[in-house]
């Protein structure tokens, strides 16, 4: 029988050293792995063992293991007729909706106005370098999605336990296996852009056609179904007129234009809430001292993360996408735009921690109208690409100057990519914004002791947190005004983060091959 056990690791022990204090010689698999930090750190290892029947049931009565309840392998089933499917986007939700539909047996073909990943990474660095920005082929856009470079967290809030077939496959295609069982799983943007490339090639196998360079420019419903796309090679500027039976779209939160396409052709699209705000970069020891006290030189320690929230009166406040050792990335995909995010690589070793630090805007702050909240989004980047001069390098302005509305006559030494420049980011948001950000780190700093100190520095801005939009879907996954239309991954609003939005394609792939295997109609 598989019974299961906890295994405390202190810091100044091994794994294998308590596990030969623990008498347990036999083979184990690690299913869990967790670093509690509240007091004297430790590492809790969860591990499975395979015990005589006899042996296991008596070690669960004395409460010393617990049975291991395994987790449901996904089974795809087969569709029973074989449909075209279109998938627009290769982030991690036109993937893995791919990766179903493949298995399934659609013929898939899909699109990225954005470039393969070697091409792709070359455009980023010499945006980087150069601040030539290429407006398909950026941060945002191009093979892998937003997520290629980042901070390649996986972590999700979503209870979905298709989360491990996710982490399995990106294991698969070289991702590191922890993630397979650590708590808070971490790939990091090198090995992210071999695993991504690994991926595409396992779809191609499975039959998947992949176009890059190709965006979907329009498409034509007519009895609630899209009957064509209008898709544009970038390269040789040809359009063709194409039909498919089912039409993926994983467009991101970046995708404006298309979201503007979709409206002109009447897709329901509706406000929702998201965040803005700055990011703010520490020096990663400083993270490490708040977090892990007297221990924080410690080598068995990671670089330390945090998360943080504030309830303002009228609007939370909260830290999100945090990167410990890793840099604030120049994140653009507009031209005279400057929006900011976070990367780091594998091994998390930048010596600086960054995160964003948002507060919530709401449907109603903008009339309901999801296009006002897009114009808020672009005039923040507009204005943040002026006041960092005009050539993108990043606003940025230290706290305790934005706390007190002055200017910086230094910024933080590091931590970001390609340059900041002091500027007056009290000035560029709006005054509830500004207030709500000054409040909570009032607060922070009497409550979190090195939270706040001298050097930490905001830079601006950051508005592409989730998508301020919904496209508005059944509980079938289809676009309420077309059924053969399935708005996937955080561009559709239902989802956030690289782990959620590969689950939210997975789903939507399984919804409909269910609706055409049952014959049901869209629900
Ligand atoms: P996306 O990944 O945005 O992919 C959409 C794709 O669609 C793009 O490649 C785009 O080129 C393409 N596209 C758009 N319009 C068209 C069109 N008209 N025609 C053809 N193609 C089109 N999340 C985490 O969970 N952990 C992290 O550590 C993390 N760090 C991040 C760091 C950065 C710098 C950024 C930008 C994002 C980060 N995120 C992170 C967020 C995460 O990347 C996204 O939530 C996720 O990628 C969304 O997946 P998606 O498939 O829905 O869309």
């Amino acid at each position: 029988m598989r019974v299961e056990l906890d295994v405390k690791v202190p810091i100044d022990s091994t794994f294998s050293e308590e596990l030969r204090k623990l008498g347990i010689e036999t083979t184990f698999e690690i299913v869990r792995k967790s670093l509690d930090a509240r007091k004297k750190p430790y590492y809790l290892y969860r591990i499975v063992i395979d015990l005589p029947e006899d042996t296991a049931k008596k070690l669960i009565e004395e409460g010393k293991v617990r049975k291991h309840k395994e987790i449901e392998e996904l089974l795809v089933p087969a569709v029973l007729t074989k449909k075209s499917v279109l998938i627009v986007g290769t982030g991690p939700a036109g993937l893995f909706s791919a990766l179903i539909l493949a298995e399934a047996g659609f013929d898939v073909t899909v699109i990225d106005r954005g470039k393969p990943i070697q091409e792709r990474v070359k455009d980023v660095k010499l945006f980087w370098e150069k601040r030539k920005l290429d407006k398909n082929s950026n941060v945002q856009f191009g093979e892998g999605g937003a997520g290629t470079f980042s901070d390649g967290k996986l972590t999700t809030r979503v209870k979905d336990k298709k989360k491990h077939f996710v982490y399995k496959i990106f294991v698969e295609c070289g991702a590191p296996s922890e993630i397979l069982y650590e708590n808070k799983p971490h790939v990091g943007t090198d090995k992210l852009q071999e695993v991504i490339p690994n991926l595409r090639r396992k779809l191609e196998e499975l039959g998947v056609v992949f176009r890059f360079s190709t965006k979907l420019e329009k498409l034509k419903v007519r009895n609630r179904k899209v009957e064509e796309v209008y898709l544009r090679d970038l390269r040789t500027g040809i359009e063709s007129i194409e039909k498919f039976d089912y039409i993926f779209l994983a467009i991101g939160n970046s995708a404006r234009d298309t979201f503007e396409m979709l409206k002109k052709e009447d897709i329901v699209l509706k406000a929702k809430p998201f965040a803005v705000g700055l990011r703010v970069i520490h020096r990663q020891r400083t993270i490490d001292r708040m977090q892990y006290g007297r221990f924080f030189k410690h080598p068995n320690l990671p670089p330390a993360d945090y998360s943080l929230t504030y309830k303002g009166r009228e609007r939370n406040v909260f830290s999100f996408c945090m990167c410990p050792g890793g840099y604030v990335i120049c994140a653009s995909s507009e031209e005279n735009s400057v929006v900011c995010n976070g990367m780091s690589n594998y091994k998390r070793d930048s010596g600086y921690a960054n995160s964003a630090i948002v507060v919530q805007v709401f449907p109603k702050d903008f009339e309901n109208d999801p296009f006002r909240a897009m114009e808020f989004q672009r005039a923040l980047e507009r204005a943040a690409f002026v006041m960092g001069g005009s050539n993108y390098a990043m606003p940025a302005q230290k706290v305790w100057d934005f706390i007190e509305g002055q200017s910086s006559n230094k910024l933080i030494e590091g931590g970001y990519i390609p340059e900041i420049k002091s500027a007056r980011l009290d000035k560029l948001l709006p005054k509830p914004i500004v207030d709500h950000i000054r409040e909570a780190f009032i607060y922070w700093s009497k409550r979190i002791p090195f939270f706040v100190p001298g050097n930490a520095t905001f830079v601006g801005v950051e508005t592409r947190t989730s998508s301020p939009l919904r496209i508005v879907r059944r509980e079938d996954y289809s676009s309420i005004s077309a059924d053969n239309l399935f708005p996937i991954g955080e561009g559709a609003g239902y989802a956030g983060g690289i782990t959620s939005s590969a689950i939210d394609g997975i789903n939507g792939a399984l919804s409909l091959i269910r609706r055409l295997n049952e014959g049901r109609e869209p629900v």
